[in-house]
C-alpha cells in the first residue's frame, strides 16, 4: 500500500518514532499522566513515548495543557497520577536539578548584570560541578555553537532578541542535558528570524545528538523542526505522528483544522459505485465521491470530510476527468503574494477553499470576486473521520 492509498482512512496512531530502532526503549515515557488543578483537569490521562535523538513537538491551542505536560517532565509540577519514566526510572519524586533535563524558557530569563559568557557558564558553577578550565572550555564551545563568540563580553541589554535567544539556548545546553525542553522558544522573534532560528535549532539538535521537546502553538514551526508531533486538545493527546502523517492523515476534524488549512463538510455515506464510496454532503446536491481501497476502506460511520485547499483545483471550465467537480461562486480571495486562496461558495453558507500558486505574475487566471467557477479534486484527496 502506498502513502497515497492511505489517504481516505486515518492512519493508526503508532506511538513509535520512525527514527527509533525496532527494539529501542523510549528515553521518556509518560504513562497515564493526569494533572489536576483543583477540580480542573489540565492534563488528562496522557501516555506518550519519546525516543533518543527525537525532536518532538507538543502542539495545541492555548490552554490545552502542553506546558503543564512539559513542566511535569522538568519537575516544576507533580502529576496527580501516572508515571514519568526517564531512562527506565520513574522520576516523579526526583528534584528538577537532579533530572537529566534542562528547560529553556520563553522569557529567556537572562541575568542582566552578567555578560553573555557569565550567563552561559552560570549553571556550571556549583559544588561538585566541573572544574574551572572545563567550565571555560564548555562555555566557549557553546558560544561557538550558537555563533556568539564575538559577543561574549556583552551584557544582555546590548543584544538583539535573536541573540538573547541564542544565549539562553547556549546556557541551557551547557549543562549537557540529555533532554532539552523548549517552551515557545521563538515566540519573541520576528518571522524571518524565527524561520532562520528554526533551522539553527534543528542543526544544533542534530550536531549534539540530543533529544529536544518543544512546546508551541505554531503549527508551521512544529511541522518544520520536529520529527514527530503530538497534537493536544483539552488536556488530551488527539494524535501522534510525523508531520506528514498528522497533515495528510488527520484522525479528527480538530487535527485537520489545527494543522494547516482545510475545508470541513458534514457527510453521510450512502453507497458504493465501483471503486468509489458515495456520500451525501452539505456542499451540493450532487454526491461527493471518496476512494475506497480493499485493505483500507472508507469508514462507513464517517460523519465529516476534510479537503485541503492545495488539493482543490479552481477553473473556469468544467473539468472532464475529476469525479468531484462542483460549480460555485468566488466569494473571497486571500492573496499572499506566493499564492491565492479562493473561497468558493458551493451552496448557501457552504464554502470550499482552493489554493492556486501564483506561478505567473499578476494572477494569470484572472479569476476574481463573484466569478462562477468550477472546483474539483480527486476522490483520494478527501480524508474522512467520525468526529
Ligand atoms: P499556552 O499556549 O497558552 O501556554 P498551554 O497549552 O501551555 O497554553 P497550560 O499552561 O499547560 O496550557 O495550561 C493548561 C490549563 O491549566 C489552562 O487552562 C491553565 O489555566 C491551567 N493551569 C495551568 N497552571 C495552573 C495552575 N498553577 N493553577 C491552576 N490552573 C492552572
Amino acid at each position: 500500500m502506498t502513502q497515497q492509498d492511505k489517504l481516505i482512512s486515518p492512519a493508526p496512531t503508532t506511538d513509535f518514532s520512525p527514527w527509533a530502532e525496532q527494539d529501542q526503549e523510549p528515553l521518556v515515557q509518560f504513562r497515564n499522566v493526569t494533572k489536576r488543578f483543583g477540580s480542573f483537569v489540565a492534563v488528562d490521562n496522557v501516555s506518550l513515548n519519546i525516543y533518543q535523538r527525537e525532536f518532538f513537538a507538543l502542539l495545541g491551542p492555548s490552554g490545552c495543557g502542553k506546558t503543564t505536560l512539559m513542566r511535569m517532565l522538568a519537575g516544576f509540577e507533580t502529576p496527580t497520577s501516572g508515571e514519568i519514566i526517564v531512562d527506565g526510572k520513574n522520576i516523579v519524586d526526583v528534584a528538577p536539578d537532579k533530572r537529566p533535563i534542562n528547560m529553556m524558557f520563553q522569557s529567556y530569563a537572562l541575568f542582566p548584570h552578567m555578560t553573555v559568557e557569565q550567563n552561559v557558564a552560570f549553571g556550571l558553577h556549583r559544588s561538585g560541578g566541573p572544574a574551572k578550565s572545563e567550565i571555560e572550555d564548555r562555555t566557549n564551545r557553546m558560544l561557538k555553537l550558537v555563533q556568539l563568540e564575538p559577543f561574549a563580553k556583552r551584557k544582555p541589554n546590548q543584544l538583539s532578541g535573536g541573540q538573547k535567544q541564542r544565549v539562553a539556548l547556549a546556557r541551557a545546553l551547557a549543562r549537557s542535558p540529555k533532554i532539552l525542553l523548549l517552551d515557545e522558544p521563538l515566540a519573541a522573534l520576528d518571522k524571518k528570524l524565527r524561520e532562520q532560528t528554526q533551522f539553527e535549532l534543528m542543526n544544533i539538535q542534530e550536531e549534539l545528538g540530543l533529544t529536544f521537546l518543544i512546546v508551541t502553538h505554531d503549527q508551521q514551526e512544529a511541522m518544520t523542526v520536529s520529527s514527530r508531533i503530538g497534537v493536544m486538545r483539552a488536556g488530551q493527546l488527539q494524535q501522534i505522528g510525523t508531520p506528514g502523517e498528522v497533515y495528510e492523515y488527520p484522525q479528527t476534524g480538530f487535527v485537520a483544522d489545527f494543522i494547516g488549512d482545510t475545508s470541513l463538510f458534514e457527510i453521510e455515506i450512502v453507497g458504493q459505485e465501483g471503486d468509489f464510496t458515495v456520500a451525501k454532503w452539505n456542499g451540493a446536491e450532487a454526491p461527493v465521491y471518496l476512494r475506497a481501497l480493499d485493505d483500507n476502506p472508507v469508514d462507513p460511520a464517517a460523519k465529516f470530510l476534510s479537503v485541503r485547499p492545495e488539493k482543490v483545483t479552481v477553473s473556469r471550465e468544467q473539468p472532464t476527468d475529476a469525479p468531484n467537480a462542483f460549480k460555485g461562486k468566488v466569494v473571497d480571495i486571500a492573496y499572499t503574494g506566493s499564492q491565492s486562496v479562493y473561497h468558493v461558495e458551493l451552496s448557501p453558507g457552504v464554502t470550499i477553499k482552493a489554493l492556486d500558486t501564483n506561478r505567473l505574475r499578476l494572477v494569470a487566471s484572472s479569476i476574481t470576486w463573484n466569478d462562477e467557477v468550477w472546483v474539483s479534486w480527486r476522490a483520494r484527496s478527501g480524508v474522512v473521520f467520525q468526529s
